[in-house]
């Protein structure tokens, strides 16, 4: 069978990235065969397009998609031929029309939710799972404490803006330009900075009482990386999750010793979804703050497979808001 998919044969710009035609067989043992209905699109695509991220080529791009089950492979009972179904999944490969792929990562889809949705929100509300319910400081979070997520208006953003505010924290959101503040704070921030003025961690003491934070969680990278030590409260941790402006260069340990015993941390979120039952469980969760409506999945652009180009130049200008989807 023939699909459509976006491919890179060397790391580079968007030019890179190539309109194919692929043969598609039949699943393996513990593999499906997926027709997609809609992609979603990341920041981590851009890594790995770029080469931030090294990978073997050929590279067919794309971490996450929602589609329609078409075959099962040997050993796979939780999916069958019918089903809806959606996935964040490592290796990449979901901008297609259709693929083979282990069945470990694929969740089924539940009724009430859309296939656009489904695509939009795996990657990134996982991700905002395992960040505010596992990346927790030794002193754990309870409602009413304060947080800052950077980059609050993107696609992981405002899905942690929103579960945020259903969680009772208090978010500080970071944003480029003030548009984008005001969006974090219609998704439940409770303040919001624009840091592109400069200053972030000093607005953060002023909201905080002078105090802190005890969590930042910064998917900037190097340009933030000082400023969200600065806002952290001894004992704090800081959980440096994306480059979205480059990767941090080497750090002083010492300097988590005088500025109050802090922590860090470079998770992934491959590290929480490496079995299948404990993807399901981190789903479970996502699906059921969507379904309850507390998280609205904000899908802002759509852009057909083939304009995949258009997308990355956009996301990666800082010219998008929310998620982003390919459509087929
Ligand atoms: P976003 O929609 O958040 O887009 C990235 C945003 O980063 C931009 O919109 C921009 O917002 C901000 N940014 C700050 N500095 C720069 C810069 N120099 N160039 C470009 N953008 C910049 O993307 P996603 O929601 O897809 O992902 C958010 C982040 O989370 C990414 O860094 C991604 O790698 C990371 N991530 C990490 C995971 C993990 O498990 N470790 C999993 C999923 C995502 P503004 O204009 O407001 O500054």
């Amino acid at each position: 069978m023939l699909s459509k998919a976006v491919r890179i044969d060397r790391h580079g710009g968007p030019e890179e990235l190539k309109i194919v035609e692929v043969d598609v067989g039949d699943p393996g043992p513990g593999e499906i065969r997926i027709r997609h209905k809609a992609v979603g699109l990341n920041f981590i695509d851009t890594y790995q397009r770029s080469g931030l991220y090294p990978f073997q080529m050929p590279l067919q791009l794309g971490m996450e998609a929602a589609g329609v089950v078409e075959a099962v492979g040997e050993g796979v009972t939780h999916l069958q031929a019918g089903d809806r179904a959606a996935y964040a999944s490592q290796p990449p490969g979901a901008y297609c029309e259709l693929r083979v792929m282990p069945a470990r990562s694929v969740c089924k889809l539940p009724d009430g939710i859309s296939f656009e949705t489904g695509a939009a929100m795996m990657l990134k509300g996982l991700t905002a799972q395992y960040l505010l319910k596992k990346t927790l400081p030794v002193e754990g979070l309870q409602s009413g404490d304060f947080i800052v997520f950077h980059a609050a208006a993107g696609g992981v953003g405002l899905i942690a803006c929103q579960w945020a505010r259903a969680l009772g924290l208090k978010l500080i959101g970071t944003a480029g330009t003030d548009a984008k503040c005001q969006l974090a704070l219609d998704h439940g921030a409770a303040h919001a900075i624009n840091y592109s003025t400069g200053g972030f961690a000093a607005k953060v003491r002023e909201i905080t009482g002078g105090k802190g934070v005890k969590v930042v969680y910064d998917s900037v990278g190097k340009d933030t990386f000082d400023g969200s030590i600065d806002c952290l409260r001894p004992l704090g941790l800081l959980a440096v999750f994306g480059n979205g402006s480059g990767p941090v260069p080497p750090v002083s340990l010492g300097t988590l010793a005088s500025k109050g015993s802090l922590y860090v941390t470079r998770p992934t979120l491959f590290t929480h979804i490496a079995t299948r039952e404990a993807t399901q469980a981190m789903a479970d969760d996502l699906f059921s703050v969507v379904e309850s409506g507390a998280v609205k999945i904000p899908v802002d652009q759509r852009y057909p497979l083939v304009d995949v180009q258009q997308a990355h130049r956009d996301l990666e200008a800082r010219k998008t808001t929310g998620c982003t989807v390919l459509t087929l």
